[in-house]
């Protein structure tokens, strides 16, 4: 037995794996991962492999990368963690006198969580909260885009719309309103992006003016909508919604969990709409893939609704064991110092148009519907029939079948359905991306063959 298979072994007898049919690995071997260095992920039997998806969206400069390693050993010398009520730690002061520095103007206050799905809980309870302070007692309900996702706790759940994830909760999860997504690959052919997410932005205008009252927020994943397959639309329907919003008195939750950091191409997606939304959740890339932590910003005056009196029973008595854990706020500071240092933003632009060439000639290939990017993240989408856009039957798991190739090559490629998409780490380097084209491309070609 190889070193891969026996730490496989001992793992399917006590582990039980994230988002996995764990029969699946009767026949689907698992990846023991002993070490990694850069885009490198490296196996117990030495085989390596270019992490494409930044093991979830998580990783931005790479694995063990040294600068954020020495970050991380000089905290836990010092303070590995602290509760936060009562007390506090120079690293979660300093993080969010950065954040509140960095991100759109008007977002000055930091609250911490420790993972997504949790911002998003605490986004919406804080939204919720505000309004009820300020005496609206009747915006209980939220609005989201259909094929969203905010995360798999149940309130989080609730306001996205995938039904893999959703459907079998259904009867657990609070009633929301779904407005059409604004996503581009359902646009008429020669219809530009901006004109099909403007016209979508419609329904979601009624919505708001009939309902407005009853509701609390909209949340909205900015520019992409990852989960649910890496659909891609036109800033404009941000720079209505948030119009829209403050017409009806409505909060908006942008979820940038997964595209903020430098993701889209600008720091926040919210930039390329220039809005600032009253709620920004951020998390993965906030301790470039280190360590769970989220933060919630939101304004002053969002603040200041819940500051009062103690009797008055206004405070937002929300909490969670490891909030502004010191480690991962350390490590995200340093994240943040690259940033700054290395001038990422710019230099990743080099990158983006290094994929988008790698990547051009699957716009010909007969099997593939669509080539869609914004900024670091690349998404091809397979289809039976490329005319009509005709799907594959999802049984069929075609997109398994490139990243079943994409490992044997030396890549990592996990798929979202018949979704293959480059989201990596921006330390790669352009030759790695040509050779993640060439990989994705013979995977393709397998993956449609019959
Ligand atoms: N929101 C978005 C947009 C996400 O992509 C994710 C994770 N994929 C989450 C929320 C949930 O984050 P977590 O997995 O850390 O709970």
């Amino acid at each position: 037995m190889s070193s891969n298979q026996i730490i496989s072994e001992r793992d399917l007898s006590v582990l039980w794996h994230p988002c996995t049919q764990m029969k699946d690995h009767e026949w689907l071997p698992m990846i023991p991962i002993k070490r990694g260095e850069g885009v490198w992920l490296e196996d117990f039997d030495g085989k390596r492999y270019i992490d494409a998806v930044s093991s979830w969206w998580v990783n931005l400069f790479g694995h063990a990368n040294p600068r954020i390693n020495a970050a991380l050993k000089s905290q836990v010398d010092c303070l590995e963690h602290v509760m936060l009520a009562g007390f506090s730690h120079e690293p979660a002061i300093q993080l969010a006198e950065q954040l509140v520095e960095i991100t759109p103007a008007g977002l000055d206050r930091c609250f911490y969580v420790d993972n997504g799905s949790s911002a998003v809980e605490a986004a919406l309870k804080m939204s919720y909260h505000s309004w009820r302070n300020q005496g609206h007692k009747g915006k209980h309900h939220f609005v989201t885009l259909s094929n969203s996702y905010h995360g798999e706790t149940l309130g989080a759940l609730a306001v996205g719309d995938v039904s893999l994830y959703k459907e079998t909760y259904e009867p657990l999860l609070m009633e929301v309103f779904t407005a059409p997504s604004p996503d581009c690959y359902e646009r008429e052919s020669g219809e530009s992006w901006e004109d099909y997410s403007t016209r979508q932005f419609a329904e979601m205008e009624q919505l708001l003016a009939t309902h407005g009252d009853e509701i609390s927020a909209v949340i909205v994943e900015p520019l992409v909508q990852c989960a649910g397959g890496m659909r891609m639309y036109h800033p404009v329907y941000l720079t209505l919604l948030r119009k829209a919003c403050d017409r009806y008195q409505i909060h908006l939750i942008a979820d940038e969990i997964a595209v903020g950091f430098g993701r889209t191409g600008s720091m926040f997606a919210c930039e390329q709409a220039s809005i600032t939304p009253d709620f920004l959740c951020l998390s993965k890339g906030l301790t470039a893939g280190y360590l769970p932590l989220s933060v919630v910003m939101t304004s002053e005056q969002t603040y200041r609704n819940f500051y009062d009196d103690y009797e008055n029973l206004t405070a937002f008595l929300h909490s969670h064991s490891y909030t502004g854990n010191p480690l991962g706020c350390a490590v995200a500071l340093a994240s943040l110092n690259i940033f700054r240092d290395d001038n990422i933003i710019e230099n990743n632009r080099n990158l983006a148009q290094v994929m988008s060439e790698a990547t051009a000639h699957l716009v010909d290939h007969p099997h593939v519907a669509e080539v869609r990017q914004h900024g670091m993240i690349l998404a091809i989408e397979m289809v039976k029939e490329k005319k009509n856009r005709v799907p594959y039957d999802w049984q069929e798991r075609r997109g398994l079948r490139v990243y079943q190739h994409a490992l044997k090559q030396g890549a990592l490629l996990r798929p979202l359905g018949n979704v293959t998409y480059f989201m990596p780490p921006y330390v790669i380097t352009p030759d790695q991306i040509k050779t993640l084209a060439r990989i994705a491309t013979e995977g393709i070609d397998l993956a449609t063959r019959n």
